[in-house]
């Protein structure tokens, strides 16, 4: 079938980082016209490297997506830096406003802007995310295996890392800080090898590349090399909601979400996901497989509506 020439794309996504630039690359594969708006700060940005990524373990998260945005280039797709405030829908699919006030237009929208981890309020936190402040054992547990790490206990999910880190390191305790942890996990952390150390943590301490450790309210400097925290994660979304999408509670507590089918299909037709906005747990690798679905299935449903415009219309076949 020849390639349509439109006014506007087929389809825009809506963030650059793994989910986009893959549905993208699979929309541009199958010769449609795709455009990417990005406002270019994927989530792994502070991380060194990109680790669980078959193939390019350890690849820096920018240079990643540099060497995907050039892919997508390579078969005529588009990328465009900005940030989308809003959306609305158009006769022929949607019109989705960018923060310096123009407009792009396309048949569908496929919508990967990620989340936000919002990090604990402790000084010291925020300047070491990434580095020696850790949320994830699989993204980077085994850089700072058998070295000294504190979970630091704000929720409900402080065990279960201690737990999970536990089998990175033997020098692994649980901060208590805040949230100290219920009678019940004790056992639990005890057969893991976790001591708990009870106290506020004021802050923390050290050169800007290399943690001293964490201050405790008594005053006690307690040495560590590696603070875990757990972000409350949060979908956020302007287009999303203009489109009348509402962001979903985790049922983990962890954060919100845009809800989605597995193929990215939300409530709204014409409107998919794809990545962390409509899954938390998303890595790199499983991010890049979601927007890789979602952009055949945008493919597909395009084709579909380009086939029914070709064809009579139906026609009700006489009851015998
Ligand atoms: C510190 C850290 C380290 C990590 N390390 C690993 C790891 O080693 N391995 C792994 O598999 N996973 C890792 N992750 C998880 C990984 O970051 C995510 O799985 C991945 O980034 C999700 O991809 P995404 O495309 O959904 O979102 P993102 O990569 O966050 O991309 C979203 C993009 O959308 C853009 N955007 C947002 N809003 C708008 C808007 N309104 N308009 C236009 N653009 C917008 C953003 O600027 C960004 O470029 C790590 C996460 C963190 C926080």
């Amino acid at each position: 079938m020849a390639v349509q020439q439109q006014d506007g794309y087929d389809a825009v996504v809506v963030g650059g980082g793994a989910a986009g630039l893959s549905g993208a690359i699979a929309l541009a594969r199958s010769r449609r016209r795709v455009l990417v708006v990005d406002a270019g700060s994927p989530r792994n940005a502070p991380a060194a490297g990109v680790h669980n990524l078959i193939g390019r373990e350890g690849t820096s998260p920018l240079a990643l997506l540099e060497q995907g945005r050039a892919d997508l280039v390579a078969y005529g797709g588009e990328v465009r830096r900005g940030r989308a405030v809003g959306a609305r829908r158009t006769d022929d699919g949607f019109a989705v406003d960018l923060e310096d006030g123009s407009v792009v237009r396309g048949r569908r929208l496929l919508v990967t802007t990620g989340l936000e981890d919002e990090l604990p309020d402790v000084p010291g936190v925020a300047e070491r995310w990434g580095h020696q402040v850790l949320h994830c054992p699989f993204c980077h547990g085994w850089e700072v295996r058998d070295q000294r790490i504190g979970v630091l206990a704000t929720g409900a999910m402080a065990t279960h890392q201690a737990v999970l880190f536990s089998r990175l390191s033997d020098r692994v305790v649980l901060l208590a800080h805040d949230v100290p942890p219920p009678a019940s996990d004790l056992p639990r952390l005890a057969a893991a090898g976790v001591a708990v150390v009870t106290g506020r943590v004021t802050a923390l301490e050290g050169e800007p590349d290399r943690l001293a450790g964490v201050r405790l309210e008594d005053g006690t400097l307690l040495p560590l090399d590696a603070v875990v925290v757990a972000p409350r994660m949060v979908a956020r979304s302007a287009v999303l909601d203009a489109l009348g999408l509402e962001p979903v509670p985790h049922p983990t507590g962890t954060g919100q979400h845009y809800p989605a089918d597995p193929t990215g299909r939300t409530g709204v037709a014409g409107v998919f996901l794809a990545g962390n906005v409509a899954d938390l747990t998303a890595q790199v690798g499983t991010s890049a497989a979601a927007g890789t679905t979602a952009g055949a299935m945008v493919h597909a449903e395009l084709i579909e509506e380009e086939l029914a415009a070709l064809l009579p219309a139906p026609v009700d076949q006489p009851v015998a």
